[in-house]
């Protein structure tokens, strides 16, 4: 065996905050909304020891429907879904915590609630592919455009949870 000075282990050791750092874009759509489903889906994020940096409700614009859905444009869905989007409240939030986007994308489940696992949010709560309650970055790169379309810098808190020291080792 190898042994390393602590020095050296404790460098490689990635920190808290780089396990912060890590941010994802969720919205709860108008049909979860209307659905009385909010609390429940805060629920779910908030219980897995993420921690929320910024939240509001707003009714979106077509336009803005539409550039949120920029990459869907042109399949058959895209204007139905961008109509839907703007048809009522929407909640969108911001949820940070180490591996809060890929894990947030299985916490929410597969696209069409057809094929989401019991135990999703989708999978759970949700029947057809179009009212499927909420939305969630795909990746690092979508997470930080959308975060930046969706929110002003200043709308993103700042502050420690209690709970961290608990969350990570
Ligand atoms: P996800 O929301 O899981 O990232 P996509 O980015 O592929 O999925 O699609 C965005 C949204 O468009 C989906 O959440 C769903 O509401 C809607 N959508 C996707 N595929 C279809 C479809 N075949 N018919 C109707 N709506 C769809």
């Amino acid at each position: 065996a190898i042994f390393l000075p602590a020095a050296v282990l404790l460098s490689q050791t990635p920190t808290l905050e780089a396990a912060e750092l890590e941010r994802t874009f969720i919205a709860i759509k108008p049909d979860g909304v209307q659905r009385g489903l909010i609390s429940e889906i805060i629920h779910r994020f908030e219980r897995k020891g993420y921690k929320l940096v910024a939240i509001k409700l707003l009714i979106p614009s077509k336009e803005f429907a539409e550039t949120h859905y920029d990459d869907l444009r042109g399949r058959p869905f895209f204007n139905g879904l961008c109509d839907f989007l703007s048809s009522g409240p929407v909640v969108a939030m911001v949820w940070e915590g180490q591996g809060v986007i890929k894990y947030g994308r299985k916490l929410i489940g597969a696209t069409s609630p057809h094929n989401s696992e019991p135990g999703t949010i989708r999978g759970d709560l949700a029947i057809s592919v179009g009212r499927n309650i909420i939305h969630g970055s795909d990746g690092p790169e979508t997470a930080k455009a959308e975060i930046a379309l969706w929110f002003k810098p200043e709308e993103l808190v700042n502050y420690t949870s209690n709970a961290e020291k608990w969350l990570y080792e």
